[in-house]
């Protein structure tokens, strides 16, 4: 799909694909599959628990606004995000659901978190101290460690934690959650233990009367294959974005990818004649051949070196990426596509006629994994959203 100029003031979105022409690159993203994935997840859930959405890394790379406000209108409970920046994408789309702070955001961004009515993570009685000082009125998640070695307090500080913020009274505790470990040492078992860990600790919050509204634990790995975690919500990410690592989940989910393509475009077409001098030897042996410039490169999120077996589709061929890959530019060798021009389309993931580039071929080829592709696409190429609903105020 290639974007279509329109007016700025015309439909939302309009900027995304305004940017997509101008640069000549762009990021194709399928707001359809993640509406799908969503309501996936949704079916296999019982009603009584909610979907906070973890939209970190920019909504993985698809963005966290247009990401945010479309699972808002499917009826998602909330948000969480790391990083202050993608909250504050995701407030300026109008939406207003509770959105939870991972640890990443700090006190000295407090008026901006307040304005922007967000709940933080507390970890030790350091950080709570230091949010209250820096808040008129905190609205915190307890955030527990149960053996991933990462942020969270340890099990045996946590009700301590707990009852220390509970015990003030310009302090919202409004729930606690976990990250289940995912270390490479990881073992099935290790999930078990876990939960052990995290029952233990609201067994004894329950005595004390100190357990919060939302017990929370279950991300992508959790919510498909242990039922057993969901509590009162889960904050699943990878898996609105089409990511699973899990092959037979427990939960049969099918999930569709988020992103459609990598397209960019020839900023640049020439036959090679003897007065360049020799052709270096890297592009392959054929004096007279035509080399290609698309306008992406190492900068846009490509790898820094250009894969051997590399290629994009040009005129619904396959044609190979010349190595070395630049900051801005790639080579594509046109030896094969005589008819490509300046301004064509070059698709470097996704569909062009009968080919297709794959998301497996292309995290192999990247020498990554596909949650590795995701994480690997950069927040300045601009993104442009298709999906088979009509537009925001035509009649649906
Ligand atoms: C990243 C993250 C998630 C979501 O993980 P996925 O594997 O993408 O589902 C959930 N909770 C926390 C605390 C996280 O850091």
């Amino acid at each position: 799909m290639k974007p279509v100029l329109v007016p700025f003031s015309e439909v939302r979105g309009a900027d995304h694909a305004t940017a997509a022409i101008m640069r000549g690159s762009w990021y194709e993203i399928d707001l359809d599959a993640i509406r799908h994935n969503y309501r996936q997840l949704r079916s296999h859930l019982p009603r009584h628990v909610k979907i906070y959405a973890c939209l970190k890394r920019n909504a993985y790379g698809c963005g966290a606004g247009p990401v945010a406000s479309a699972l808002a209108k499917e009826g998602v409970d909330g948000f969480a995000v790391a990083s202050l920046l993608d909250a504050i994408a995701i407030r300026q789309e109008g939406v207003s659901h509770p959105l939870l702070l991972y640890p990443g955001a700090l006190p000295s961004a407090a008026p901006t978190i307040e304005s922007l009515d967000l709940t933080v993570s507390v970890s030790t009685i350091d950080e709570l101290v230091q949010w209250r000082t820096a808040m008129t009125r905190p609205r915190v998640f307890i955030k527990v460690d149960l053996g991933f070695f990462r942020a969270g307090t340890t099990p045996m500080e946590a009700n301590k934690i707990l009852a220390t913020a509970r015990g003030l009274a310009d302090v919202d505790v409004e729930g606690i959650y976990a990250h289940m470990s995912e270390l490479p040492t990881a073992q099935p078992s290790d999930a078990h233990e876990q939960l052990d860990r995290m029952r233990t600790i609201l067994r004894e919050a329950g005595v004390l009367g100190l357990r919060p509204a939302v017990v929370m634990m279950s991300s992508t790995e959790g919510v498909l294959n242990h039922p057993d975690m969901d509590f009162d919500a889960v904050d699943p990410g990878a898996l609105f974005f089409g990511l699973s690592e899990s092959d037979k989940p427990t939960r049969p989910v099918t999930l569709r990818p988020a992103l459609k393509s990598i397209s960019a475009s020839l900023v640049s077409v020439k036959r090679l004649d003897a007065s360049l001098g020799p052709v270096p030897a890297i592009f392959g042996t054929n004096p007279g051949m035509t080399i290609g410039v698309i306008g992406m490169g190492w900068g846009d999120g490509f790898p820094r070196q250009v894969p051997s077996g590399a290629v994009g589709l040009i005129r619904g061929k396959r044609a190979r990426l010349l190595p070395p890959a630049h900051l801005e530019h790639i080579r594509i060798d046109l030896t094969d596509v005589p008819e490509a021009r300046f301004g064509d389309q070059v698709v470097l993931l996704g569909r062009q006629g009968d080919q297709s580039i794959t998301h497996e071929e292309v995290a192999t080829s990247w020498g990554t994994d596909i949650v590795g592709l995701y994480a690997q696409l950069r927040d300045h190429v601009p993104r442009i959203y298709t999906a088979k609903q009509t537009r925001k105020g035509n009649p649906q």
